[in-house]
């Protein structure tokens, strides 16, 4: 069968924001931690000006010892501060248990890297109508990439956003290499919109303004940054996250025309 996704797609989230018009800023803490750590983030980040909030319940840590997240009580915590300060959210779904009860609290899904490949999981994203975010698996090609995205929408579900994140390579300095020229080849080739996750991408603060940049310089549709109110204390990804100091000024630089 040839692949479903070709033309151009605007994915609309409500009726006051669409990814592929133009830039949508997601950020927000790695994990949501606390209401004060969440709410004082989040509301620091809508007086910045941005469209949604990201934070993780669900978290997919490489060791079973670390922080996992809050859970339930996390997106309970998404939810309330997104309708506090009206604007939309967005959580990892890690499983397809949990699709029902995330659909409940967030207006996005996001696929994580590990589980690009989780093909029964795209199943079930697909069979719903709710916009996900599918984040690209940190070795693969972009052949499977594609691939992911047409699991979603040969289910019926179009309103799939990408995500670059970085791959895995040779070099260790910074935590994956950021595939930039992913961003317009997938564009090509699907017509979906497609951000880039600069945080993930490098693991260094320092490395967030110069690649977001170029990120935006080769058509991304948007980013999705870490920020934490106290990046010193974050208890999952402090070293690449931005306090809301530093996010402002990288607001404004990336912003500016
Ligand atoms: C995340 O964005 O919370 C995350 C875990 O990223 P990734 O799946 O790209 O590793
Ligand atoms: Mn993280």
């Amino acid at each position: 069968m040839s692949r479903v996704l070709r033309e151009k797609q605007i994915v609309k989230i409500n009726n006051k924001l669409s990814f592929g018009e133009r830039p949508v800023m997601i950020a927000g803490p790695c994990t949501i931690e606390t209401e004060e750590q969440f709410f004082e983030t989040a509301k620091g980040l809508k007086e910045i000006g941005v469209d949604v909030l990201r934070g993780g319940a669900f978290k997919p840590r490489t060791s079973p010892y670390a922080f996992q997240g809050l859970g339930e009580e996390g997106l309970k915590i998404m939810h309330k501060v997104g309708k506090v300060l009206d604007i939309p959210v967005v959580s990892e779904l890690m499983d397809e248990t949990t699709l029902g009860m995330l659909d409940q609290y967030v207006d996005i899904l996001q696929i994580g890297s590990r589980n690009m490949y989780n093909y029964a999981l795209l199943k079930v994203v697909g069979k719903t109508r709710k916009p996900v975010i599918l984040k690209r698996g940190m070795s693969a090609t972009i052949h499977e990439w594609i691939m992911a995205a047409e699991y979603i929408a040969s289910h019926g579900n179009h309103n799939i956003i990408l995500c670059e994140r970085g791959v895995r390579t040779f070099d260790t300095y910074t935590r994956n290499t950021l595939d930039l020229a992913a961003v317009p080849i997938m564009k090509m080739e699907t017509g979906l919109p497609v951000i880039v996750d600069p945080s993930h991408g490098t693991g260094k603060r320092e490395l967030i303004e110069p690649m977001s940049k170029a990120a935006m310089a080769c058509g991304a549709d948007g980013l999705m940054v870490e920020v934490h109110y106290r990046p010193e204390e974050a208890l999952c990804d402090g070293p690449q996250s931005l306090d809301l100091e530093m996010y402002k000024k990288f607001y404004e630089n990336v912003m500016k025309k």
